[in-house]
């Protein structure tokens, strides 16, 4: 974590051996002084844009109108950011206007909370003009100036108040979330990509069920796409590790809820990661496990598997004891996919002398099945006897016998 704050410190020395300040600021100062692992480092300066980049060889410019610029050292990025204001929230969601200041304080005075308005030097001496540090000592969440105001200017604060409480396990001060409570409505206005990014920190969080609470006794739930949809009884039953899995209990315990995913606008990847965990866990009601192995990944397995743990009612003995069976023999199984198996559909055309056709995937699907449960090696040879003595072709008919 150091290496973080010593390499960053290059930046600043460089930057005030040309005149400028320079201060390590928001999140980093926050976790470094709470003793949390530190995973970015961002700088806040005087420095314009356009003399940050004259300063260091190894620049990007990611957003200069906003007056940032990744600056590289040693392969790492650090975003260094002009001091600024920000002004005109006419949408509750981003500033109309931002304006470059050359003040640290009114720079830290735009940010969320108290304890993300600290700035530290290279000797990790920290100015603390909001009392952040005693937020912290008492564990609370609290806006820099008026809540209200705060919340309105971008309603996103909002939830970053709840997904702060979930991975700090801190609570929301009293006059915060009574501005919250109010300002809820505003959410609406938050773009659905910002709003996720948030709800995925707040279920990774250490307390994401403090965050629930949060959420449901500011009305804020109310106001967030597919979580409307959500009854509050069922919203506090849940307790899930991932925004995924809150979804998918969710859904799970009401159906109708899966018309509402899509307004979430998620990733393939986790929609598609949605669906198998509620697919296992109906198929793992019937189905057997060295098919449930077969079917699902190693981490659907796992997720599902965990997830009954801590949610009865998706849970039951059988499905618990079907899926751990499925782990168990996951690694063993002889074959992962039907591309595994030793013979492929041009070598099946070849073997009956057959043009390509919907018999193929019924011949590979019998292989597949045979080769799980052990009745069948998976060698070319092997499956070529088997099929001479169960697969029979009339009239060009492929018909498999089974015994
Ligand atoms: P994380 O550990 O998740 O990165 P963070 O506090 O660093 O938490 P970032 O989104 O990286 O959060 O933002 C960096 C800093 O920018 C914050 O600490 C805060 O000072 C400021 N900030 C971020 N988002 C907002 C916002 N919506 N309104 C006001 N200030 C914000
Ligand atoms: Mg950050």
């Amino acid at each position: 974590m150091h290496e973080l704050f010593i390499l960053g410190g290059e930046i600043l020395k460089t930057l005030k051996s040309n005149g400028f300040e320079g201060y390590f600021v928001g999140g980093c100062v926050r976790d470094y002084y709470m003793g949390r692992t530190v995973n970015d480092v961002d700088i806040t300066t005087n420095a314009l844009p356009d003399q940050i980049e004259s300063l260091f060889p190894q620049t990007i410019d990611v957003g200069k109108e906003h007056g940032t610029i990744i600056v590289r050292i040693s392969g790492v990025s650090f975003e260094v950011t002009t001091y600024r204001t920000e002004e005109g929230y006419s949408d509750f969601r981003r500033p109309d206007r931002v304006s470059f200041t050359n003040r640290l304080y009114t720079d830290l005075e735009r940010r969320d909370f108290t304890m993300n308005a600290m700035a530290m030097d290279e000797d990790f001496k920290i100015l603390d003009p909001y009392s952040g540090k005693a937020d912290i000592a008492d564990g609370i969440i609290r806006t820099v100036g008026c809540p209200r105001e705060r919340f309105g200017e971008d309603a996103l604060r909002m939830l970053r108040a709840a997904r702060f409480s979930s991975q700090l396990q801190f609570d929301v001060e009293t006059a915060t979330q009574d501005a919250m409570t109010e300002s809820a409505k505003y959410l609406e206005h938050v773009a659905v990509e910002r709003t996720v990014a948030e709800l995925v920190k707040l279920y990774g969080g250490k307390d994401n069920l403090k965050a629930k609470h949060v959420l449901v006794k500011t009305g804020i739930t109310a106001h967030l796409p597919f979580f409307k949809h959500v009854c509050e009884t069922s919203f506090l039953k849940t307790r899930p590790e991932s925004l995924l899995e809150e979804i998918a209990l969710q859904i799970w315990l009401d159906e109708d809820l899966y018309d509402a995913l899509n307004t979430l606008k998620l990733s393939n990847e986790m929609k598609n990661e949605i669906n198998q965990i509620l697919k296992l866990s109906e198929d793992a009601a019937h189905e057997d496990y060295l098919m449930l192995a077969y079917s699902f990944s190693d981490r659907i397995l796992s997720v599902a598997s965990s997830m009954m743990g801590t949610n009865p009612f998706f849970s039951s003995s059988l499905k618990v004891q079907n899926i751990a069976a499925a782990i168990g023999v996951k690694s063993d199984l002889p074959i992962h996919s039907q591309k595994d198996i030793a013979i492929d559909g041009k070598q099946l055309m070849a073997y009956f002398n057959l043009p390509g056709g919907k018999w193929i995937r019924t011949i590979m699907e019998a292989l597949e099945e045979e080769i799980l449960c052990g009745n069948l090696k998976n060698d070319k040879y092997e499956i070529m006897k088997w099929m001479d003595a169960h697969v029979e072709i009339e009239t060009g008919h492929i018909k498999i016998i089974k015994e």
